[in-house]
């Protein structure tokens, strides 16, 4: 029997052949009763010890695969269902070369807001979690939209499109609403991106590499943080304040680990939904400067803004290019499209658009052409009043439900804007011990961890997403939270 083992491998070779072996059975290439050769005869033929073998062979027989009849030899074991056995052993089946790929820590255990074991507990569950809320999409106007361009553009809407910075008519839209924010950006550096989760990881691809430091809020949102581990950056948090990051730690932060970029959520922060004061995106931009560091900045919501003043993007405070933006059409109207758009300035621009090319050739072109089509200025502006007039109310109604239904030591600073509320939940509460309960009652929520480089440092929060709920499920919602909460600390 030739069994290919890859003695350089981080894989043991009992293993190796364990697997190889397991594959061939499960696939049935060898047949129910095919006589294996005895452990002595593969150790001769394979150059290996025989007891590599032995074990090779029992850990089968343990899971089933194979039995020993004395005296006579090792058996392939006729299978006891039809179906292959799916969940424990998918991993197993799988080619080695994937055992060896390895990840610091398992990405997808960090990211999800609910874990996923615990959804669906409860017939009707209201979720906090989430970006806005999907029944405010103008779904006739966009149907209409790209019903226009195809009539309009033919085939050429739905070719690949010049490989470049994104569709032109469409940069320009962006542009002029950006300007309206006081932001310096042309077509000529502006780059469309599949989803602003894509400008994020350019911008890293291209300016950091494998222990590279990065100085990012903290806490942060959850896939930026998973987007960093996934490149091995070194990530340095801030900590954050109801004035968002506390710029006074940048400086000797940037004295320490010298980063080579420094990622924030100015505007309603995700998780936090704080805004960073004017005066610290001066600071930060002065920093920036003397420390040779690039700011990028996620301006993922800045639009949905319900009270107060507005202050100044980073980028509109930015003289000489050290500042990348990153906007995103996925809040305002809906992630599914996958538009983003990056805007910077320099050389730097040219090389962002050849990382953007050689990662996914282009975004959509039928989708870029449609979302022109539909989001003039005008129109944006339309959308966005009538968005920030309902999700102001479910803010109100969520921060008016807490203040009523949750115990008063929940402590919650109420956001001038965005998606998110962030709770303090009681001391000795964890969010990541509530999930179950709140999921028993029938509400989902984003446990604090996820935000954290060290999940256990957010245990004693929670994010809720008010967007996606009408005022009533909201009330509904906080009230089963409440519920929750009180049963937990009523717990022994
Ligand atoms: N930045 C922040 C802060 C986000 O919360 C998100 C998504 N929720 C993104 C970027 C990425 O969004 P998208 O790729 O849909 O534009």
């Amino acid at each position: 029997m030739r069994i290919p083992l890859d003695l350089q491998s981080a894989v043991p070779l009992y293993r190796q052949i364990e697997c190889y072996l397991r594959q061939n059975i499960l696939s049935g290439d060898l047949l129910p009763e095919t006589r294996l050769p005895s452990t002595r005869q593969l150790a001769e033929s394979l150059g290996i010890s025989r007891i590599t073998v032995t074990n090779a062979y029992a850990e089968l027989e343990s899971n089933g695969l194979i039995y020993s009849q004395e005296g006579s030899g090792t058996y392939v074991m006729a299978p006891v269902s039809p179906s292959l056995p799916l969940e424990d052993e998918a991993d197993i089946s799988w080619p080695l070369w994937q055992q060896d790929v390895h990840v610091s820590e398992k990405l997808s255990q960090s990211v999800y807001p609910v874990q996923l074991s615990q959804r669906a507990s409860h017939p009707d569950p209201i979720s906090f979690t989430g970006v806005g809320d999907p029944r405010q999409f103008p779904l006739k106007d966009f149907y209409k939209a790209i019903q226009t361009v195809i009539q309009r553009d033919g085939i050429t809407a739905l070719d690949y499109g010049p490989f470049d910075e994104g569709y032109r008519p469409l940069r320009e839209t962006i542009s002029h609403i950006l300007a309206s924010q006081g932001i310096r950006a042309n077509p000529d550096n502006t780059l469309i991106t599949s989803g602003s989760q894509q400008a994020l990881a350019l911008v890293c691809q291209l300016l950091l590499k494998p222990g590279d430091a990065i100085l990012v809020e903290k806490p942060s949102y959850n896939f930026a943080l998973a987007l960093f581990k996934a490149l091995n950056l070194k990530i340095i948090g801030v900590p954050v304040d109801a004035w968002g990051m506390q710029v006074e730690h940048v400086e000797t932060l940037l004295q320490q680990h010298h980063p080579k970029l420094l990622y924030t959520i100015p505007n309603f922060q995700n998780p936090t939904g704080m805004c960073l004061s004017g005066a610290r995106r001066r600071e930060l931009v002065v920093l920036a400067n003397r420390y040779n560091v690039p700011i990028l900045e996620d301006d993922f919501a800045g639009d949905l803004r319900y009270e107060g003043r507005a202050q100044p993007a980073i980028k509109a405070l930015d003289l000489n290019g050290s500042v990348i933006y990153v906007g995103t059409f996925s809040k305002m109207l809906m992630p599914g499209l996958r538009v983003g758009f990056l805007v910077a300035d320099g050389p730097i621009f040219g090389q962002l658009v050849d990382y953007k090319r050689v990662n996914d050739l282009t975004t959509s072109t039928l989708i870029q052409r449609g979302l022109d089509e539909y989001v003039t200025v005008g129109r944006y502006q339309a959308h966005l009043r009538r968005s920030c007039r309902i999700y102001r109310k479910r803010r109100d109604a969520m921060i008016l439900a807490i203040n009523r239904y949750l115990p008063p030591d929940v402590q919650v600073n109420p956001p001038q804007g965005g998606l998110f509320v962030w709770l303090r939940l009681p001391e000795n509460i964890s969010s990541l011990k509530l999930l179950p309960v709140a999921a028993e009652q029938g509400v989902e929520f984003a446990q604090g961890g996820i935000f954290f480089l060290n999940c256990s440092e957010g245990e004693a929060y929670a994010r809720l997403n008010f967007a996606t709920q009408t005022p009533e499920d909201i009330e509904q919602g906080i009230q089963r939270l409440g519920r929750a909460l009180r049963r937990l600390m009523m717990a022994p």
